[in-house]
Formats: structure tokens, C-alpha cells, sequence
């Protein structure tokens, strides 16, 4: 067991694992281009099979052991985390669990916004944290063209509206694709600031191996940032703590907006984030392409002990598996990604698998 005063865990460059994100499926109704572009992940796409899906009970197990290692916030995603069923009971659950600092841990969501409708009311008694919600565009056609399908934004809009009426606390994604959806800065900014919800816009990144990435589809964030604060007026609050991924910016007449520049301005130094696919491997960055079992050991494990004892021989051998893979931990893509040559054999995980 290790002990509270050596908590969180480092890696080998020194940073904390204070954060998890924990895919729930792999599968989603959007067709992003930048993240499941149709022509990919058409019919015939084999995503994972239901039964090599994590459950509850072990995605719970895990966040256990994660917690007991020092991680103080968990966030759901995936694909589509609204697509599993009773997530609400999910975080529930997960809402129960305490950090090594005695407090509850953080629990949040990230989803494409088309079912949170129906949902907002149980995910405010489940105890969520926050909700963050993925939109592109206000305008139909470009809105469908990022998404890769034929839904209209209002069905978000609803979600995000029906989430601040149940009084949850909401964040709002924009990922901007120059020469795709970057008309879209001003009225996007102008819509969430006028309602005081915090829009962070993110730098298209080259994350898997299916969404055609090209530096030229990059808008830096510096650009969003001049066309700001041409339009409304613009100060820099910065990061909250160091391991935050959005600069925070103040609009001068009131509100605020984030930056995600993970392209033109790489924050891998302070990275204290953990992945866990929906099949349950863990993953050290979202760029990598090894990922490290860890269903194998609660699913395989089979000692003739009373399920108490089971449970917790289980549980010392994954925690002992992650502080090993944390220890041993070197990934900074994002500062090398210039100079990166990866081997033939390397292939990056997809986004929709391993989760934003
Ligand atoms: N389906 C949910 C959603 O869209 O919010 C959760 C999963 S999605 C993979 C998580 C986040 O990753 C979303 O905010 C999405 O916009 C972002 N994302 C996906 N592909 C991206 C890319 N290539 N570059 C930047 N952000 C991306
Ligand atoms: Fe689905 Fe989210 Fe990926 Fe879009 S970004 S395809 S909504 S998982
Ligand atoms: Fe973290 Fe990898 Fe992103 Fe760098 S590239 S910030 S190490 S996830």
C-alpha cells in the first residue's frame, strides 16, 4: 500500500497522476470528422464486443484503486458516454469515493450534448460535478459538417440549457477547424458569453491515425484570441493550477472563455492525466499506442480465497501495476510532435476509444 504522505504518484519527469479519464464505450451516433470520420468508422467498423466492455463494478473497482493512488478527479467520456445505460448510478457510486485529502473525489462528464436532455435531472441527484458539452457550430450546415451528420445544434442547445436549468455546472467544447468551422468563433463566443457559460476553444489535434490531420486545418489559439478581442476585448486570467489544459481569458464586458492549445503550445510538462479505454487498459497519453491491461488482472485473477481476500489481492496487484507504469512514465507528444518519427508499427489509438 502506498503511503498518503508519498501521494499522488510521480512520474519519471516529476508529474502527478491526479487525474483519470475513463472511456465508457467506444462507439458514438456523431461522426466527427476530426475525431470518427464516416468514411472509417462506417457499418462494417468493429468496435468492442459488449462483453469486453468494462462494467460498473469493475470501472468502479478500478477508480478505487486509482483514488487509493492519489487521483482526485474522474472524468467519463468516450465515444459517446450517454450511450451505456445508467450513468447516473454510475456517478452515484463513484461520487462516494474520497481522495487521500479526505475530500470527495471530482466527478464529471464530457458528451456530445444529443441525449443529455432526458438526462440532466438524474445527473444532478447523481452528484456530477460538472458537465462538459462538445458543440462546433451554431449554424446547421457547418454544425453538420463537423459532426458528420444530419442532427440540428438545437438539440445541443436544449441539452445545455435544460443541464443550466437543473443547476448543473456546465463547460461548452468547440473544437476549431480553420477553413471548416472557424466563422463560427464570434457567434459561438457571443451566444455563451451573453449566458455566462465558459466556451474553451480547441486546437484540431492530430490525435489516431483516421482524421486526415494537416497543420493547415490548425488555427492557432493566438488567432482566436486576436479576433476576440478585436470583437468584445480580451484580458488572460491563465491556468488555474498548472495541470489545467484551458487558459482561462476574462471578455471585458464579463465572462469568460478557455483556450485549449495543445498544437501551438504544448502543456505536456505539467500532464497528470491517465486514460482508461472502455476495454479497461490504461493509457499515459492520448497519443500513445500501448495501452496496459489491467481487466486482465481483475477478469483473470482466480485465487482460491474467500471474494474478500480475492478482492484485495486484486486490488494491491493493479495498484501495484500503475504505480509501475506511472513510475516509468516519459510521454510528451505534444512538445515533440514536429520531430516525432513514429515506426511503421506504431499506431496511434483513435480518440473515440480512448476518450478526450
Ligand atoms: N462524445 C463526447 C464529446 O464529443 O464530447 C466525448 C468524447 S470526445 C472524444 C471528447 C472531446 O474530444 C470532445 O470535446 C471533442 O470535441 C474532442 N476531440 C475529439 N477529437 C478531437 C481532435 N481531433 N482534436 C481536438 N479535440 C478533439
Ligand atoms: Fe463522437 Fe465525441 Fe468523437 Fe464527436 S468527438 S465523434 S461526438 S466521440
Ligand atoms: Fe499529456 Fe500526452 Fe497530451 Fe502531452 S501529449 S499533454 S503527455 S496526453
Amino acid at each position: 500500500m502506498t503511503k498518503k504522505n508519498n501521494l499522488p504518484l510521480r512520474d519519471s519527469c516529476d508529474r502527478k497522476l491526479t487525474d483519470l479519464r475513463i472511456s465508457l464505450i467506444d462507439q458514438c451516433n456523431f461522426r466527427c470528422s476530426y475525431c470518427m470520420p464516416k468514411e472509417i468508422f462506417g457499418k462494417d467498423y468493429q468496435f468492442l464486443p459488449k462483453k469486453e466492455l468494462l462494467s460498473f463494478e469493475e470501472i468502479k473497482f478500478l477508480s478505487n484503486a486509482f483514488v487509493n493512488l492519489g487521483v482526485e478527479k474522474l472524468r467519463l467520456t468516450g465515444g459517446e458516454p450517454l450511450l451505456r445505460k445508467n450513468i447516473p448510478e454510475l456517478i452515484y457510486d463513484l461520487k462516494k469515493l474520497k481522495t487521500f485529502r479526505g475530500d470527495n473525489v471530482e466527478v464529471t462528464l464530457t458528451t456530445n450534448g444529443f441525449l443529455l436532455q432526458q438526462f440532466t435531472s438524474s445527473l444532478k441527484k447523481s452528484g456530477l460535478d460538472r458537465v462538459t458539452i462538445s458543440l462546433d457550430a451554431l449554424d446547421e450546415n457547418i454544425f453538420q459538417e463537423m459532426i458528420g451528420g444530419k442532427y440540428s445544434p438545437k438539440i445541443v442547445l436544449s441539452g445545455i440549457n435544460a443541464a443550466i436549468n437543473e443547476g448543473l455546472s456546465v463547460k461548452v467544447n468547440m473544437v476549431v477547424k480553420k477553413g471548416v468551422n472557424h466563422n463560427q468563433i464570434i457567434p459561438m463566443a457571443d451566444y455563451f458569453r451573453t449566458r455566462n457559460i465558459q466556451l474553451r476553444f480547441i486546437e484540431f489535434m492530430d490525435v489516431g491515425n483516421s482524421n486526415q490531420w494537416d497543420a493547415k486545418h490548425v488555427l492557432p489559439s493566438e488567432e482566436v484570441v486576436k479576433l476576440l478581442n478585436r470583437k468584445f476585448g480580451v484580458s488572460k486570467v491563465g491556468r488555474k493550477t498548472a495541470s489545467e489544459v484551458a487558459e482561462v481569458w476574462n471578455y471585458s464586458g464579463g465572462g469568460t472563455f478557455g483556450t485549449i492549445s495543445s498544437v501551438s503550445k504544448p502543456f505536456c510538462k505539467n500532464c497528470s492525466r491517465a486514460r482508461l479505454s472502455s476495454d479497461g487498459l490504461l493509457y499515459t497519453c492520448l497519443f500513445s499506442s500501448v495501452g496496459y491491461d489491467l481487466k486482465k488482472y481483475i477478469r483473470e485473477a482466480n485465487f482460491a480465497q474467500s471474494d474478500e481476500e480475492l478482492a484485495g489481492n486484486k486490488r494491491v496487484l493493479v495498484e501495484k501495476l500503475i504505480q509501475r507504469v506511472w513510475d516509468s512514465r516519459k510521454d510528451r507528444y505534444s512538445e515533440q510532435r514536429l520531430t516525432y518519427k513514429p515506426k511503421i508499427s506504431e499506431r496511434k489509438i483513435e480518440m473515440s476509444y480512448i476518450g478526450g
